[in-house]
């Protein structure tokens, strides 16, 4: 048995299956999913990530975070990271504000994991940390000032695609046949309001999961202040207002591009973030979403190009190369510097610091 096996159970007893669903069973089926069953992350692993590659990257979200504290007056107030990953952001971020005065003393941290197995991982990666941590399966009830992280979560929640078929959306579909995985369209046309019809072949995403999850924290943003960075691979869709359009949806097996309907459950599968839709669902929760910036200018303007100076101060040559080459990864304006971005969430009052 496997993740395959209960899709393909899925489709015979109920016909063709939407994308999300196939995503949600290949990467979050509680026995055979993706996240459930393997750590991913490293050279080990299928991918690596910002926090495994530099402990700056936690390390400055830290210290945005601890800036956004000060400025909302020092409350007490909730933390919590989603999609923690292995805990080394988290591990960073903690140790980068331990010494804040009261900081730590103001806040209570949660981690939202669906994966047991990350989930040992993290506690493991954060046992010897004296701040009590609490976890949760899915966002915990809050009801005070907010602080709200997460890098590279709203890529791995499920999407929707819809294709133009004959003028009209029709939602892409995953079936199975002669004895493989394919996609087909639905029959009955979907409604996309805010998209015109467009030429046969075209095809949109949409997160509702993302949506939901977003407008949930930014109501509570502007309730109660707050903020909330969201780091991801995707894009800002163009000032003309012109509609995002194209399949993004992708999977990788081993540090390389894998076809999506092979293997599901042994390989990751994401799609690209729109990040002006999430700016668009956060103001309609009555939060501010801060002009999007590239990964690399959050760094630079977070100053971490003065900690890497510090980090190597005194290091062996061979050392101060690995800190150094992992941190011009992060901020290559040819790769991750400019693919991945950064969203700011804030409370009406509460200027996003270096966004603003
Ligand atoms: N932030 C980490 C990991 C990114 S991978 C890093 O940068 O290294 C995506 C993470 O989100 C994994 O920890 C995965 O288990 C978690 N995840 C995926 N879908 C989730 C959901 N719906 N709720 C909570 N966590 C989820």
């Amino acid at each position: 048995m496997g993740s395959e096996d209960t899709l393909r159970e899925r489709i015979a007893a109920h016909g063709p299956i939407s994308i999300a669903d196939y995503m949600a069973v290949a990467l979050g089926d509680s026995q055979y999913g993706y996240y459930m069953r393997k750590d991913p992350f490293g050279t080990q692993g299928d991918f690596i990530t910002s926090p495994e590659i530099s402990q700056i990257f936690g390390e400055m979200i830290g210290i945005w975070c601890a800036e956004c504290w000060l400025q909302l007056g020092r409350p007490e107030m909730d933390v919590i990271e989603l999609g923690p990953g292995r805990g080394t952001l988290m591990k960073d971020w903690l140790r980068a504000t331990r010494h804040i005065p009261q900081f730590h003393d103001c806040i209570t941290v949660h981690l939202v994991e669906t994966s047991p197995a990350l989930r040992a991982i993290q506690q493991e990666t954060l046992a010897s940390n004296p701040s009590r941590l609490y976890w949760h399966f899915s966002l915990p009830d809050t009801n005070r000032p907010l602080l709200v992280y997460s890098n590279e979560f709203f890529d791995a929640l499920p999407i929707h695609q819809y294709i133009t078929q004959n003028g009209a959306w029709h939602e892409r579909l995953v079936d199975w046949h002669n004895g493989r995985f394919c996609f087909t369209i639905a029959e009955d046309a979907a409604s996309l309001p805010a998209y015109p019809t467009m030429e046969d072949g075209v095809i949109v995403e949409q997160c509702p999961l993302a949506k939901e999850i977003m407008q949930e924290l930014s109501g509570r943003v502007a309730a109660y202040d707050g903020a909330i960075l969201s780091i991801d691979y995707g894009y800002t869709r163009p000032e003309n207002g012109a509609l995002p359009v194209g399949d993004t949806l992708q999977a990788v097996y081993k540090h390389t591009y894998h076809d999506v309907l092979s293997r599901p459950g042994e390989a990751d599968i994401t799609a690209h973030v729109d990040f002006s839709a999430l700016a668009e669902n956060a103001a309609t929760a009555g939060a501010r979403a801060a002009p999007v910036i590239s990964q690399r200018d959050f760094l630079l303007r977070m100053g971490a190009e003065m900690r890497v100076q510090q980090l190597c101060r005194n290091l062996a040559p061979e050392q101060k190369q690995r800190i150094e080459d992992g941190f011009q990864r992060l901020v290559d304006p040819q790769g991750m510097g400019s693919l991945f971005k950064v969203l700011a969430v804030t409370s009406p009052q509460l200027a996003a610091p270096v966004f603003e």
